[in-house]
């Protein structure tokens, strides 16, 4: 099992560099958030999973995104954080899949230094954290067939550009995402 000859000098995060392989991760992995959340790995790839460890009120902080660096390359594990600017979150927050009945919102309307993940209804000991990737990412590099069971599930998930205006009018998502599709639908004859 190789490890990257070198790491960026402003992480030493390598969970993004695995490229969802929970073999790979696994090995290196040490928690971000002990206490908070950890990652529950699963054979296949992306299938790997973010757990709570206590219970967050709604409404409450889960995690500051303070390992947060811009990323010029848009990849699976980059978030969208404005109409140009993409992060690589640098900590298990990468392993927050996607629902489309989702329990964590990433907060990234306002300054880098509040980006945050907060609870987006009480979530409980055990709890998977989820959040909704089109709250963040507008058009995706990487679309992807859901099957997170949810009632209301959007079966194909390729960023918030695809998703009707009424659809997308029942999540919570932030000021970017808000903007480009009111540009959008001012766009459209
Ligand atoms: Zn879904």
């Amino acid at each position: 099992m190789s490890t990257p000859a070198t790491l960026s000098s402003s992480s030493s995060y390598t969970g993004h560099l695995t490229n969802g392989d929970p073999r790979l991760a696994k090995a290196s992995y040490k928690p971000t958030h002990p206490g908070s959340f950890e990652v529950t790995f699963r054979e296949g790839e992306y299938n790997s999973c973010l757990v709570a460890l206590k219970s967050f009120p709604k409404g409450s902080v889960i995690a500051m995104m303070s390992h947060a660096t811009p990323s010029k390359t848009i990849r699976y594990s980059t978030v969208q954080v404005s109409e140009t600017e993409h992060i690589e979150l640098n900590s298990d927050l990468l392993y927050c899949n996607h629902s489309c009945s989702p329990s964590v919102h990433f907060n990234v309307s306002g300054p880098a230094n509040t980006w945050r993940a907060e609870a987006l209804r009480d979530i409980h000991e055990g709890d998977v954290l989820e959040f909704f990737y089109p709250s963040t990412e507008w058009d995706m590099s990487q679309p992807f067939a859901c099957s997170c069971g949810a009632k209301n599930c959007l079966s194909s998930i390729s960023g918030a550009k695809h998703i009707p205006s009424d659809v997308l009018a029942s999540y919570v998502v932030n000021d970017h995402i808000k903007r480009l599709k009111a540009e959008q639908g001012q766009a459209q004859p």
